[in-house]
């Protein structure tokens, strides 16, 4: 699963969650509850590095990085 970095667009706290991609849009602010966030590109957690593990998010299967992903077997 991954972990999206947001910022909420009420309070300006910033916060992450470990979220599938479907429940995306249902995040809501921890400090007041709203759903007006904003998720926060953060260049860390998109070059992590490990050579040859599964992508984040395989463009062919798009389930990525677990064992269900189609890359696995070529990468391993
Ligand atoms: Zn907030």
């Amino acid at each position: 699963m991954p972990i999206f970095d947001l910022i909420c667009l009420e309070c300006d706290k910033k916060f992450d969650v470990l979220i599938s991609n479907a429940d995306k849009d249902k995040i809501i602010c921890p400090d007041c509850g709203t759903g007006n966030v904003k998720q926060v590109l953060s260049p860390f957690n998109s070059s992590s590095s490990g050579g040859s593990r599964v992508p984040d998010s395989c463009r062919s299967c798009s389930v990525g990085g677990s064992s269900k992903c189609c890359m696995r077997d070529r990468l391993l």
